[in-house]
């Protein structure tokens, strides 16, 4: 039989597993939106690197640092 007092510590241990579910949820969200904040600089800065420093080089099929390959400067494909 149910009683008045076992009900309201149903609802005092369902609320409390509820809030306790929330915060860790929550704590989950804080943690991975400050990972992506932490890896989002370094990704941005790789990629800026790339688009301005590497040059793609078709008669050696590889890419160069800088604006003319070094296969340019040594002559071997004249
Ligand atoms: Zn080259």
């Amino acid at each position: 039989m149910f009683s008045l007092s076992k009900l309201i510590w149903l609802g005092v241990i369902l609320f409390v597993v509820w809030k306790f579910f929330r915060f860790v949820e929550k704590r989950q969200a804080l943690k991975e939106r400050s990972d992506a904040n932490n890896e989002k600089p370094a990704n941005k800065q790789d990629s800026d690197n790339d688009t301005l420093d590497a040059i793609y080089c078709s008669r050696c099929a590889t890419f160069a640092a800088d604006e003319r390959c070094e296969c340019a400067d040594s002559g071997i494909f004249d």
